[in-house]
């Protein structure tokens, strides 16, 4: 059965010293919880923090990148196998910013999930679609044009290591969240297009998690819809009690 994750985007945020002290609040604070936590922090960040998350079973890392292209002459780049090195069990891919910033497109998402799987770590790919998109009602289509063109060219073996986050774009960063049955009705849409593609186990066995203005006062009503298995957070995960509290409302 599929596991429950709540996993932080720190983006680009925190220096060094700052990120370590983050990451050691969470830590030491994390009990026992109901699924995986995974700190997704900057690339400089991450030898240092694998250090620390081994001390902890449930808590695992995650890069917020990577580059498709094995390695090479690309300056500033950072490829799988440098992230494998130091610890990395998951790479956030897809994610809008990403996408509008960086123009990363479904075709170049596809390559770099083939690379972050050839190296033995697990993709959480991002999709969602921009407000414009959710007020003509076309949001389902979107969503899963992004999933067939970056994913669903894997072997169900392949698409087995995948988690996938459910982000609307005009829920990040933004204090407007989904509210639960728009989570649930995407999520339930996202399960089902896995279940055509993959058959109902696969799709059953895959989390699915919610992002989007995710934070202490509402994650437990959108984890508690039956398809929402969790959530990526972005500005809450840079607050530890905040955090904490909803890696609590796993349970
Ligand atoms: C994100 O960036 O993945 C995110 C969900 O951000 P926020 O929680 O700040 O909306």
């Amino acid at each position: 059965m599929r596991q429950k994750i709540v996993a932080g985007n720190w983006k680009m945020n925190m220096n060094f010293q700052d990120g370590l002290a983050l990451a050691d609040s969470v830590i030491s604070g994390v009990d026992q919880p109901k699924g995986l936590v995974i700190l997704g922090t900057p690339y400089i960040h991450l030898a240092a923090v694998s250090e620390r998350v081994k001390s902890h079973p449930a808590v695992f890392l995650a890069s917020q990148n990577c580059h498709q292209e094995e390695k090479g002459a690309y300056t500033g780049e950072i490829s799988v196998a440098m992230l494998q090195s130091v610890g990395v069990d998951y790479v956030i891919l897809g994610h809008s910013e990403r996408r509008q910033y960086f123009q990363e497109d479904n075709a170049l998402l596809a390559r770099k999930v083939d690379a972050v799987l050839a190296a033995g770590m697990r993709p959480i790919f991002c999709c969602g679609e921009p407000l414009e998109i959710r007020e003509d009602e076309s949001h389902v289509d979107f969503v899963e044009k992004q999933l067939k063109e970056g994913l669903f060219h894997l072997s169900p073996d392949a698409f087995s290591k995948v988690v996938i986050a459910y982000e609307p774009i005009w829920a990040i960063g933004t204090g407007r969240t989904a509210s639960a049955d728009q989570a649930q009705a995407m999520h339930a849409a996202i399960r089902k297009m896995l279940a055509d593609n993959y058959g109902e186990e696969p799709a059953n066995n895959t989390s699915i998690l919610y992002g989007g203005s995710c934070n202490a006062q509402n994650a437990a009503e959108l984890f508690a819809c039956p398809d929402v298995d969790g959530g990526l957070i972005g500005g809450a995960s840079l607050k530890p009690t905040d955090f904490l509290t909803i890696i609590a409302a796993m349970g």
